[in-house]
C-alpha cells in the first residue's frame, strides 16, 4: 500500500494558484489510517516523549493518536481566541502579512520532551512558530514529524535547528 494514493492534489483550493494536498481519503481509510500512524510512529523510534503538540487544525487528526501510542499527552497549538485558559502568543510571517498562533500556559511544563507534529510541512512558518511557544514555556523538541513536505517551499531551511522526519516528499 503507497501512502501518496490516499492524498489527491486539489487545484486552485484555497486560492487560485495553489494545488491543495487533501488528506481526507487517506483519513477514511482504517488501513491507510493505520500505515500513516506506525510509520509516524517509527519515525519517532524509542525516544521518550512526554507531549505531542499539533497545530491546528490538520495537526489534530494524527496528533492525539501518536501521543496515545507514544503514552504522552496531546497539546493543542490553536489559532487565536480559541483557547480558553491562560496563553501566551506567537505572531509569525505568511507571505502576505502575519498569523498568529498559541498555546496554554500550562500545557507543557519545563523540561518536557515534545514532538511536534502536523501533517505538512510547506513554508515552515506554522512549525517555527509553535516550536517557539514550546520552548517558551521550557519544552525540549525532541522532533518534529510530518506527514508530508512540500520540498520546493524550503520549510527544512527555517526548521535547521531541530530534527525534521517526514514520510511522503513532493
Ligand atoms: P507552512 O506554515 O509550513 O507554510 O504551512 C503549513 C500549514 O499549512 C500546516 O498547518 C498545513 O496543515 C497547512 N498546509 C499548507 N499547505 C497545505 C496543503 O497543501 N495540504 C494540507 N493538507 N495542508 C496544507
Amino acid at each position: 500500500m503507497n501512502l501518496k494514493s490516499f492524498i489527491r492534489d486539489i487545484p486552485d483550493f484555497p486560492s487560485k494558484g495553489i494545488i491543495f494536498k487533501d488528506i481526507t481519503p487517506l483519513l477514511k481509510d482504517p488501513a491507510a489510517m493505520k500505515l500513516a500512524m506506525d510509520a509516524l510512529l517509527d519515525l519517532v523510534g524509542n525516544q521518550k516523549i512526554d507531549k505531542v503538540v499539533g497545530m491546528e487544525s490538520r495537526g489534530f487528526f494524527f496528533g492525539p493518536l501518536l501521543a496515545l501510542n507514544l503514552n504522552a499527552g496531546f497539546v493543542p497549538v490553536r489559532k487565536p481566541d480559541k483557547l480558553p485558559a491562560e496563553k501566551i502568543s506567537v505572531i509569525y510571517d505568511l507571505e502576505y502579512g502575519t498569523d498568529t498562533l498559541e498555546i496554554h500556559k500550562d500545557a507543557i511544563q519545563k523540561g518536557d520532551k515534545v514532538l511536534i507534529h502536523d501533517d505538512v510541512l510547506a513554508t515552515g512558518g506554522t512549525a517555527k512558530a509553535t516550536c517557539e511557544l514550546v520552548e517558551r514555556l521550557g519544552g525540549e523538541i525532541v522532533q518534529c514529524n510530518f506527514l508530508m513536505v512540500l520540498d520546493f517551499l524550503n520549510g527544512e531551511e527555517k526548521l535547521r535547528a531541530y530534527e525534521i522526519r517526514t514520510l511522503i516528499h513532493y
